[in-house]
């Protein structure tokens, strides 16, 4: 879910927005003040950050500016909350780099839906599908499925992570090594035989979708549609 930040001191708005966001698929974070937002973007990284101007201690446009001339920060997308009648602020704030600006008062389905332009804009944007396809066999990382086709197949927990592993990395070689590190984790002192099984029994379960698992000769694994590998 992608995080979006509002510094904002009035209670109505910084709630209000929140909700809305909530309600829009985000996971939306308020802070009261620029002390605050420091210290939350030390602890999280936020997709946007919608950025009032007016506010009590470090205003909007200086936090903007140390934001635009910081090098880890720079390209976090930024919406400033104008207020009406403030046009100096505002072109001042599109000259420090903001990527849009919304002026007060305005409604939460317009600021949902800038903040879903500014995100588009910069690239952001989930994806529309978390399902990956090799040619017949189709994976979905969140509903953690898997089609062969029109069948279901079901999977370990295992089976599955390490399906979804090689699916992810397509026609990318992956040692035995690699795929214990990456599904057994670190400190797993089982034996390389143990991937081994597990594509067995992977590809037995998969039927004929199980041939998009390749063996790569004294190497490993990788998931790919084309022809077999020879070696
Ligand atoms: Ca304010």
């Amino acid at each position: 879910m992608q995080k979006i930040f509002i510094v904002e001191d009035e209670d109505h708005i910084r709630k209000m927005v929140s909700y809305a966001l909530a309600m829009a698929g985000f996971e939306a974070q308020g802070f009261m003040d620029g002390e605050a937002f420091w210290q939350g973007l030390e602890a999280h990284w936020p997709a946007l950050i919608l950025l009032d101007i007016m506010l009590p201690g470090e205003d909007g446009l200086s936090i903007l500016k140390r934001l635009r001339q910081s090098e880890k920060y720079a390209k976090i997308p930024v919406i400033l909350l104008t207020a009406k009648g403030t046009e100096y602020d505002r072109i001042n704030g599109l000259d420090l780099g903001a990527d849009d600006y919304i002026t007060k008062p305005f409604s939460v389905m317009e600021a949902i839906s800038r903040i879903k332009a500014v995100l588009r804009r910069s690239g952001q944007e989930p994806r529309q599908t978390s399902e990956i396809q090799i040619a017949g066999l189709r994976l979905h990382k969140d509903k953690r499925t898997v089609y062969a086709g029109d069948r279901e197949i079901t999977l370990t927990y295992k089976e599955f992570e390490l399906l979804q592993y090689l699916m992810v990395n397509e026609d990318i070689v992956l040692s035995r090594d690699k795929l214990l590190e990456q599904i057994w984790g670190f400190d797993y002192n089982g034996e390389s035989r143990t991937v081994d099984m597990h594509i067995k029994s992977l590809r037995q379960k998969l039927g004929d979708s199980g041939s998009i698992i390749k063996t790569v000769r004294n190497i490993g694994y990788k998931a790919s549609g084309g022809s077999e590998v020879k070696s």
